[in-house]
């Protein structure tokens, strides 16, 4: 093996690797290049004459704030991990892993450099018109393929075992379920947003709400989920989409993966202009009807549980996944507007008064999924009531 205890990568020492790896020929000159645009791990961009490669290396810390947050190198082997099984369920939509080191703690994968960050595109106006399939299928493939209906119970234990992945979920509980309803250090809002922000502290019912929710998050063990399924962990084009990030992997609820990527559509409508958002209510029924097809395909195919038959069985559980989806759609729109990780979509609106109201728009109409999902059971009634509240 190259070397087995951890160091960080530079470009000079990511190029020697992969040429060690025998991912390249030896004779073959290489450009290296820190390409990551993320929040807590270096992506090195490496090309050769012909072929080229991605090296993902965790930190010890997360790189957007430094050395004083120091975060588990684990994370690596749970995203290599996870990106294997999401392969094998649903390889078109997989980056291809060709080499992993837990100790290292990279994964080495390939290159979608031809493909575009979805979050980037939508806000430069692409539509994608394939991204709600191929997320739906992929959703309903990975989760169906690692849950209770697919595995015996104890494979799917084992399997759940491996990845409870508790510093990243720590994560998730502060800064999705907790932090914004509080007067927390790591909130992050503008001074004008205070009003609005002071009255969501104050407004126990939203509280007990997000309380239920992050409940379900703390115990649900449906399915191996992504766990970060924001349209920034999305690469696409015209015709192709790649799911990427997978380091928060854990075992929660169905409805999670889903319910980020509709809020993350939601808040990129929120900063179109009115007659460029239909596409983006497109995407949230398809996502949902896909979701919905292929997990039903895949129950009525592979289902050998007892009940799998019993009737209404199926059609309770979808609707139960819905409306808790509808709940963490709510509460990913209120932790991006005012929480620690903000979107691009909403924060990169020049103009004062129409960011502002972008941002009310996303707490008012997030707290209102959050309080009353339990009155949803269709996407088209959802996106009705959100073109009905902007
Ligand atoms: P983080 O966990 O730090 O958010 P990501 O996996 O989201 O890291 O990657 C950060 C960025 O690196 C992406 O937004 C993209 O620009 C680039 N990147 C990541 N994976 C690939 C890949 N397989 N091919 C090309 N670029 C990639
Ligand atoms: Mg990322
Ligand atoms: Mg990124
Ligand atoms: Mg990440």
């Amino acid at each position: 093996m190259f070397m087995s205890s951890y160091q960080s990568l530079t470009i000079d020492s990511a190029a020697a690797l992969v040429k060690k790896l025998g991912l390249f020929d030896e004779s073959e000159s290489l450009t290296s290049n820190e390409i990551g645009d993320g929040n807590l791990n270096y992506v090195f961009h490496i090309k050769g004459t012909d072929n080229s490669v991605i090296v993902k290396q965790a930190l010890p810390y997360a790189k957007v704030v430094g050395e004083s947050w120091p975060l588990t190198l684990e994370r690596a082997d749970i995203e290599n991990r996870a990106l294997r099984i999401q392969g094998t369920f649903s390889p078109h939509y997989t980056p291809k892993v060709y080499y992993s080191d837990k100790d290292l703690a990279i994964t080495i994968m390939e290159d979608l450099s031809h493909l575009e960050i979805a979050r980037t595109g939508l806000i430069n106006g692409q539509d994608y018109p394939h991204i709600a399939r191929h997320t739906g299928e992929f959703i309903a493939r990975t989760l169906y393929g690692t849950s209770d209906f697919a595995l015996g119970p104890q494979e799917k234990k084992k399997l759940q075992h491996t990845f409870s992945n508790p510093e990243l979920c720590d994560i998730t509980e502060g800064l999705v379920f907790t932090d914004p309803f509080f007067d927390a250090e790591t909130n992050d809002f503008e001074e004008a947003l205070r009003p609005e922000v002071e009255s969501l502290w104050g407004d126990n019912e939203l509280k007990l709400h997000a309380a239920q929710l992050k409940r379900l998050f703390l115990t649900s063990g449906d399915a191996l989920l992504h766990g970060d399924l924001h349209t920034g962990s999305i690469f696409a084009s015209e015709t192709e989409t790649k799911i990427i990030d997978p380091e928060f992997a854990f075992y929660g609820p169905f409805g999670f993966d889903i319910a980020h990527f509709t809020a993350n559509l939601l808040m990129n409508a929120l900063s179109r202009a009115e007659n460029r958002r239909e596409p983006l209510y497109e995407h949230v029924t398809t996502v949902w009807n896909v979701f919905t097809q292929e997990f039903t395909r895949l129950w009525q195919e592979n289902n050998t549980e007892a009940f799998a038959d019993t009737d209404g069985y199926l059609e309770w559980l979808l609707d139960d996944v819905f409306k808790q989806a509808t709940g963490f759609m709510g509460l990913e729109m209120i932790r991006r507007t005012i929480g620690l990780a903000h979107v691009k979509d909403l924060d990169g609106i020049e103009d004062d008064t129409a960011r502002l109201q972008a941002k009310r728009r996303s707490l008012s109409i997030g707290a209102h999924f959050v309080k009353e999902r339990a009155s949803y059971s269709s996407a088209e009634q959802l996106v009705a009531a959100f073109k009905e509240a902007v």
